[in-house]
């Protein structure tokens, strides 16, 4: 029986946040998920969509506020929808976070959590104007440009000049080049008639060297006012140093098209992380937040325990930024990744900061590291950064078969590396500690590394 009706209404209290961070009541046991709401707070709720397991209510009336409630700082938060988490505090969000990878962790991992050591989360001194990338698609209004985000659930474009989790010289140069392109003239992409020409804007920051990197992702090839817009770019901002531009001539959702060429400067721009140098070119794979990646690797390298004699394999390694920083303290690196270009990058890379010791392969995890595996080819140490989804069965059975002493797991998806925990766990590893790290504040987006050791 379900104890609720559709369009009812309710006197509840939140207990708790879920991974996309609603509020859940329960009444009678049954799960009511509410957007905008926190746990211990007290409301008036409507019922507006029920299902078999659980249902979905809005807020009417707070009576209770959390004390961990603020008022979103960003003017936009509620529009925009590319935080959900505003209105907690940043205190509550690393708490909410560590939580979350403690709940997966017994439910799904069955792990005790009496032995695993789950860290509180490593969150930023200063939790804002982190993102080093600005993707902005560009409309019209009344005749002029708009450059800022999608409502959510529309396809409108809401003007942004300034987004709080942004690096603010994005923003800037966001705001000045839709300057510059209505100076000129520039048509925006309407995606009804499918006709205009300039779809979106991209911005990259190296944080460390200030380099940045604009990309005009267009509907056609050519480039109305291509000097003059040019020049007024580069003498604006000097640190501009590579200027690209990608064609998408087609009717999708999907920013990038297959053509990208640099039309002014350089190919890539640079950024450090620790000690490593990275090449960071239009379509590279480069963590957002450099700041909390360097937080995140150091604590993947600290995992590890290197001592210089050990053969490593990095699975999922993307550019081989996580393989660079071993490499400085393992014997040899073998990194693998399932798209070619990001191999090419992470070539580049280990020669750019001249590491001799890393190898990268192309392919699937799953199947590279069986075949290293049949011909002979042990690791002391394995490190897995898989995407959401978690690591292949078949990379799992390997490991279990290959027993390298030690596994560094780092996660974006909790859920998953509880599963995949559970597993290892089952093989003969024992979950020593796992460290949240705070790589996206302000959204529910939440990264963990775990450390596991062979005990069979
Ligand atoms: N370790 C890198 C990238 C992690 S993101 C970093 O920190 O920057 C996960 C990576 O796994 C992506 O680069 C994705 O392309 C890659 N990937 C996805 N499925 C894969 C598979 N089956 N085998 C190998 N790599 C895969």
């Amino acid at each position: 029986m379900i104890p609720i009706e559709k369009n009812e209404y309710y006197d509840v209290t939140f207990e708790d946040l879920t991974h996309d961070g609603a509020g859940v009541a329960k009444i009678e046991g049954f799960p009511i998920f509410v957007a905008n709401a926190l746990p211990n707070e007290r409301a008036k709720i409507k019922v507006i969509k029920v299902k078999k397991g659980y249902a979905f209510g809005k807020v009417m009336e707070l009576y209770e506020e959390s004390k961990e409630r603020i008022e979103a700082p960003c003017p936009i938060y509620k529009q925009c929808g590319g935080c959900q988490l505003q209105h907690l505090s940043y205190k509550g969000q690393l708490e909410y976070k560590e939580k979350q990878v403690r709940e997966v962790l017994a439910r799904i991992g069955k792990l005790d959590l009496e032995t695993v050591k789950v860290h509180s989360t490593l969150g930023m001194d200063d939790p804002w104007n982190y993102r080093n990338k600005a993707q902005v698609p560009i409309g019209e209004r009344e005749g002029g440009l708009v450059a800022g985000f999608y409502q959510q659930r529309s396809h409108e474009i809401i003007e942004m000049e300034k987004c709080l989790i942004q690096q603010s010289e994005n923003d800037k140069v966001v705001q000045v080049i839709k300057g510059i392109c209505q100076k000129y003239g520039i048509r925006a992409y309407n995606e009804q008639k499918h006709k205009g020409w300039l779809r979106h804007l991209m911005v990259r920051y190296g944080v460390t060297t200030k380099e940045m990197m604009v990309v005009f992702i267009t509907r056609t090839n050519d480039f109305p006012h291509k000097k003059e817009i040019m020049k007024e770019i580069t003498e604006r901002f000097p640190n501009v140093k590579s200027i690209v531009q990608n064609i998408n001539a087609k009717r999708t959702n999907v920013i990038f098209g297959d053509e990208t060429k640099v039309i002014w400067g350089e190919e890539y721009i640079y950024d450090t992380i620790g000690h490593v140098k990275f090449a960071i070119s239009a379509r590279s794979f480069y963590q957002v937040n450099p700041e909390q990646t360097k937080v995140l690797y150091e604590k993947a390298l600290e995992y590890a325990e290197l001592t210089g004699t050990e053969s490593v394999i990095d699975a999922y390694c993307g550019i081989g930024t996580i393989s660079l920083f071993l490499a400085q303290k393992a014997k040899h690196v073998f990194g693998v990744e399932i798209v070619p270009e990001a191999i090419e990058d992470a070539k580049r890379n280990a020669s750019l900061n001249e590491i001799t010791n890393a190898e990268f392969a192309v392919g699937e995890a799953e199947v590279v590291i069986p075949k290293w595996y049949k011909e002979g080819n042990k690791a002391d140490i394995i490190v897995v950064d898989p995407p959401r989804k978690g690591c292949d069965e078949a990379l799992l059975r390997t490991i279990l078969e290959m027993k390298p002493k030690k596994v560094v797991y780092v996660s974006c998806n909790p859920a998953t590396l509880a599963r995949d925990l559970h597993v290892l766990e089952q093989g003969g590893y024992r979950t020593v500690e796992v460290q949240p790290v705070d790589m996206f504040p302000h959204t529910v987006h939440c990264e963990a590394v775990a450390k596991l050791e062979l005990i069979l």
